[in-house]
Parts: structure tokens; sequence; C-alpha cells
């Protein structure tokens, strides 16, 4: 794990130097959905300290066990309405806001004694039908109504682009979220997050401007019972056997 960790910071190094960025700009994720505690534990020894989750009950399980680690917590996975106060009271981050009502529940339901949680606006920018993610045409307007909210720190724009794509329809699919936040930052915001790269793309995604990294596989290996994260109620059973919030 530490030898995948090593050779994603290569990765992105490489990818900054080749789209002559500011390395500081760049966040890794560490995406350890399916992924046991101790294995989140070894990450964090070798000097991971930002977090990704997909499914509110599995992560909040190891959080349960790695209290003693300042680690930062992203949630990034689908949002269920009745999930949002556990997204509120334990992560520090919040990529995948799709909708105004679910933005409203994050602010109410914020403890206030940890300040507004970061939080970014999950784009569809792919036009999948079966994507999650907000309609690009409906993001300013998201993004401007979340902004008012007290609860929330609103940051930037998410998106996962379309899998299998050829590089060259990839980067178009990354450079549409740039635009975006170019669009809605010149309307008067100052939105400084771009949450885009995943394994598969992150060299693509540092070229098209993204700020923050979301790496799974390539730091943890294979999930391989990524098929069976199973549903948020079995929150009793063995990490690598519980699922997803439901359908996405
Ligand atoms: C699983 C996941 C990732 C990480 O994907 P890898 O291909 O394993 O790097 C990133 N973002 C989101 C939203 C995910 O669900």
């Amino acid at each position: 794990m530490e030898n995948r960790l090593q050779a994603v910071h290569a990765r992105i190094a490489k990818a900054i130097t080749v789209a002559g960025r500011d390395p500081t700009e760049i966040t890794l994720v560490a995406v350890s959905k399916t992924q046991s505690a101790a294995a989140i534990r070894m990450a964090w020894a070798a000097g991971q300290r930002h977090f990704g989750e997909n499914y509110v009950q599995e992560a909040i399980a190891k959080m349960a066990e790695l209290t003693d680690l300042d680690i930062v917590w992203h949630f990034i996975g689908p949002i269920q309405s009745n999930k949002t106060r556990l997204i509120a009271t334990h992560f520090d981050w919040v990529h995948s806001i799709e909708r105004l009502a679910v933005a409203e529940r994050l602010s109410s339901q914020r403890p206030v004694d940890r300040g507004p949680i970061n939080a970014c606006i999950q784009v569809n920018v792919s036009g999948e039908a079966s994507k999650s993610g907000c309609e690009p045409s409906m993001a300013p307007g998201l993004v401007t109504a979340a902004c008012a909210l007290p609860g929330l720190r609103v940051r930037g724009l998410m998106t996962v682009p379309e899998p299998g794509l050829k590089p060259d329809h990839q980067r178009e699919q990354l450079e549409a979220l740039r635009s975006l936040q170019r669009a809605i930052n010149t309307a008067g915001l100052a939105l400084d997050t771009l949450s885009m790269g995943m394994s598969d793309d992150l060299e693509a995604a540092i070229a098209a401007g993204s700020t923050m990294v979301r790496i799974g596989t390539a730091i943890f290996g294979q999930r391989t019972h990524a098929g069976t994260i199973g549903a948020d109620s079995a929150s009793s059973a063995p990490i690598l056997t519980v699922s997803p919030d439901g359908p996405s």
C-alpha cells in the first residue's frame, strides 16, 4: 500500500510538472470505501491525511476506530436525505451535493461548533442519464443558493466523468467542469475547488485544473468486494460486506 501511495504521488508530481501548475494547489483524497480501518491507518502512517468515503454507516464505523488520527474526512457518495445529519455531523467535506434540499438539510444540521462544512456541488458533465450530479445549466443557481446557507462553506464543483472514455473526450468533460467554475466565478463568486480525477484519469484531471483528486484503486488496490458493498443498514456487518447507501 505504501508503495502504491508513493507511485500515486509520483504520478501527481509528474502531471503537475507537465501542466506547469503549483503543487500546493492539489490535494490527494485517498478514497477508502470498502477498505478497512487498518488500511486507512497504514495510509495515514505513510503521511496521507485526506480520506474519502461513499457509504455513511461504513465510514462512521471506521471513524470510531480512528479517533486518535488527525484525518480530514470527505463524503463523496450519493446523499440520501435521511443520512444528511450523519454527514453534517461527522465529515469535514461533502463533495456530492446535487440538490438544494440536500444543501439546506446539511446546513441546518451542521453542528455550530464545527463551523460550516466544506461543500462542493456535483455536476453531471457527461449527461449520462443514470449519473449523479446536477445538470450543468443548473449549477450556477445551485451554487449561488448554497452560498447563502450558513452551515456550508461552498468551495467548488465536483464531477465523475463517464467511465471508459478516450483521453480526448475525458479531457473535454473535465474541462467542461473548469469552464463552469470560471463562468460562476466571473459572475462574482470565488470557488477555489475542482474535485475531479480518479485512478484512471488523474493526469487528465490535473491538466484540466483539478485541485482535489480522489484516488482509490491506485492506492489501496482493487476493491475485491466492490460488488458486495451492501446496504448501509447492515452497519454491524464487517466493513467489506457493508453496502452502499442504496441505488445511486
Ligand atoms: C470510488 C470513487 C473514487 C475512486 O475511484 P478509483 O477509480 O478507485 O480511484 C473517486 N470518486 C468517487 C465519487 C468514487 O465513488
